[in-house]
């Protein structure tokens, strides 16, 4: 069972309380429910056995004031939403990390937020094996040259790690903590008997199988420590807006020899005065007068971060007529090119005077037989 779904059972649902009743109220309902399911009375009934089961479950916690107090907080974080960490790419049975996200917060040797957790989810000896840092996200702007181009920047990231003064025990300097005389270490105790028999986190430890008699005075015996680190990283030639991009392996170191955790950024990029984006290939609108594109010719283009070049503009084109650049748009990953999407624009002269008029008005006389509306009147008259 993952912490998580430790969480996700609701004990007064299970006792078929209200989340404020009182604590004679939840013994009430607890001993008739118990009478009701109790295995002497339904013998053989698997489903039975199974909501007694869960039934001494809830009254365990919710019966013991400071346990309920704990359980609840624990559920208000996960109905809050409070947990981020993990995310994908994480292990899958155990990825949240809540010493991570809470212990933080603490303000003495024993008790905070992060002992709930231990208390909650460090069953069956978990402590001993190895995690997997969690995974952490962050945010980056980039240029747009610097997003078509890749671009190394530096990321600053604030984790926890173990903290330096104690080397993660949590113990003060000179002393160390010693195995909790309950539990010997394991975390966990046995209650009940035969079948019925419950593994639950021990109590004098809270489930961490070590107690500290003199915390560490950094980090009040958590045993962690945020730490900044500036950390280079290389980002890939081609990212997009709003893309998501992993770094595996950058996110939290891990403790015991566990995995450390990936690092999740979330790219913004700013948009450029002149050219756009479309995938792999750029774009670019390039102004051309009414000779150039009736005529034809050669027209000079810019590119990002080149020279520029020259395309060659066939006689007659319209405009919005698209021409192709090869291979100058945005780097691929496998270092190839897109293409640079030139899309033409007839302008228009706010004033013609001089000779230009006067050609102008030639040209006007010269082609004043060609109707340029004759087709769109018959196409009207439905001909
Ligand atoms: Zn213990
Ligand atoms: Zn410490």
């Amino acid at each position: 069972m993952s912490g998580k779904d430790y969480v996700e059972k609701d004990y007064y649902k299970v006792l078929g309380v209200p989340k404020d009743a009182s604590a004679t109220e939840i013994k009430k309902t607890y001993r008739k429910l118990a009478r009701e399911f109790h295995p002497d009375a339904n013998k053989g009934d698997a489903k039975a056995e199974e909501r007694f089961k869960d039934i001494s479950e809830a009254y365990d916690v919710l019966s013991d004031e400071k346990r309920r107090k704990e359980y609840d907080e624990a559920r208000s974080l996960f109905a809050n939403g409070g947990f981020r960490s993990g995310g994908p790419g994480g292990t899958g049975s155990y990825s949240f990390d809540f010493g991570d996200l809470f212990n933080g917060n603490q303000g003495g040797g024993s008790g905070g937020i992060g002992d709930v957790f231990g208390g909650l989810f460090n069953r069956g000896g978990r402590q001993a094996q190895p995690r997997r840092g969690s995974d952490v996200e962050t945010e980056v702007t980039l240029s747009f040259e610097e997003a078509v181009d890749g671009a190394t920047v530096p990321l600053r990231m604030t984790s926890q790690a173990p903290c330096r003064l104690c080397n993660g025990t949590g113990a003060k300097s000179g002393t160390t903590p010693r195995v909790c005389p309950t539990c010997v270490g394991s975390g966990t105790v046995s209650r009940g008997q035969g079948a019925f028999a419950l593994s639950e986190p021990c109590r004098d430890c809270r489930g961490r199988g070590m107690i500290v008699d003199d915390p560490c005075t950094d980090c009040h015996g958590s045993g962690r420590a945020s730490s900044a680190r500036t950390m280079q990283v290389r980002i890939p030639a081609g990212v997009q807006d709003a893309q998501r991009i992993r770094l595996k392996g950058k996110g939290a170191q891990g403790e015991r020899g566990g995995q450390p955790g990936d690092l999740y950024v979330s790219v913004h990029v700013d948009p450029h005065p002149v050219f756009g984006r479309k995938g792999d290939n750029l774009t670019v609108t390039v102004p051309v007068t009414f000779p150039e594109a009736a005529l034809g010719g050669t027209i000079e283009v810019p590119t990002l971060n080149g020279p520029s070049v020259k395309l060659k503009l066939p006689p007659g084109s319209a405009n919005g007529l698209t021409l192709r650049a090869r291979g100058k748009g945005a780097t691929r990953k496998d270092g190839t090119r897109g293409d640079l999407l030139v899309t033409v624009e007839v302008v228009v002269p706010q004033t013609v005077t001089g000779d230009a008029l006067t050609a102008l008005e030639q040209y006007r006389e010269a082609t004043a037989s060609d109707d340029p509306r004759a087709a769109l009147f018959r196409a009207a008259k439905g001909a």
